[in-house]
């Protein structure tokens, strides 16, 4: 098959569109025929590397993928060949508590679809069949490759770890980001205020369209004394984060006494201070999030199909072309997914 290829980690170049072996489907998987792939910021830190983890290399990218099943396994029985199918991104164990509880994120031996195994970047690739999601048939593969992993980290994100309230106050950053203009859109779904930033006027216009109530332009306008004055001085109950060192200090700023943020990324960098008098005497909560769990993604594939929450998809390139993707990305300029077509 064709595949988007690495053999050593670096820049977008290293991305070589060649031959692969046909992946061999294990008896409780499937075999997907890719038609489109998501790009994520995890494929980004994949073909970079990251300390201390090992990627076995040569490696095939990619963890957002949709397709149709070309071939199951002999123990398969809830999918069949030809279905147009939506893969959840993570792969965990099934096996141990976490799994059993329901909390697949939580597995030590989960990884994701192109980060520790092979992922979408390719004509073919393998995943379990419990990773196999309903096919939302009122969108393109493009837009339905770009729900899982954004919309599945934002939804654990709001719901699971801030326990977001009808009628709270949110700040997400970077609205253009696929995580960012799927939070704005899962937090108004739940009778929140959002105030959104971004660094362009046009994101934030797109921002708005969305559903963002408050707009903030992090370029020209500082995000604590907007918030400040958009909340009356009392700052927001939650903070999305996960644009790290950059924001980090006025997301912290942002928060209303009691107030939550919690993070799932470090697209600037992962160095951050708390003044701890400031996070007792104000009561503030820090969360991490990871990823989400299957049944929440169950979740948000019907709301995506019931037309109540929308892929937001910026930008359509060739598989061949997959380099020039990585590299779009990188520059930041996307409202929303940048989608490979297979
Ligand atoms: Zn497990």
């Amino acid at each position: 098959m064709k595949a988007i290829v690495f053999n050593q980690h670096g820049g977008p170049e290293v991305l070589k569109f060649s031959d692969a072996p046909d992946p061999k489907i294990r008896p409780n998987e499937v075999l997907v025929r890719v038609k489109a792939c998501a790009l994520n910021h995890l494929d980004l830190w994949v073909r970079r590397g990251i300390p201390g983890v090992p990627i076995p290399l040569p490696h095939i990218p990619g963890s957002d993928i949709s397709g149709e099943i070309a071939q199951v396994g002999a123990e398969v029985s809830t999918v069949r060949v030809g279905q147009k199918v939506v893969l959840a991104p993570l792969v965990s164990c099934g096996k141990c508590s976490a799994c059993m509880a329901g909390l697949d994120n939580h597995c030590r031996q989960a990884t994701n679809l192109g980060y520790m195994i092979d992922g979408g970047c390719a004509e073919f690739v393998r995943a379990p069949e419990v990773n196999c999601l309903p096919y939302p048939e009122n969108l393109s593969f493009e837009e339905a490759a770009s729900i899982p992993l954004v919309f599945q980290t934002a939804w654990h994100m709001l719901l699971a770890r801030a326990e977001l309230q009808p009628g709270e106050d949110v700040l997400v950053l970077g609205a253009g980001s696929g995580v960012g203009s799927a939070a704005i859109q899962i937090a108004k779904f739940f009778g929140a205020r959002v105030i959104a930033t971004a660094g362009t006027d046009e994101k934030l216009q797109k921002a708005k369209q969305l559903g963002a109530d408050y707009l903030i332009n992090h370029k020209t306008q500082k995000i604590r004394d907007e918030v400040r004055r958009i909340t009356n001085k009392r700052g927001v109950d939650v903070v999305f984060e996960h644009v790290g060192t950059a924001t980090w200090d006025d997301s912290l700023a942002s928060l209303a006494a009691g107030g939550r943020l919690v993070t799932c990324g470090a697209t600037t960098g992962y160095d951050a201070k708390v003044d701890l008098r400031f996070l007792f005497t104000r009561q503030l909560s820090l969360l991490g999030s990871y990823m989400g769990t299957k049944s929440e993604l169950q979740t948000v594939m019907k709301l995506v199909a019931a037309g109540k929450l929308k892929p937001i998809v910026d930008r359509v390139f060739p598989l061949a072309e997959a380099a020039a993707a990585h590299a779009y990305l990188e520059s930041s300029s996307q409202f929303g997914k940048v989608v490979l077509k297979v």
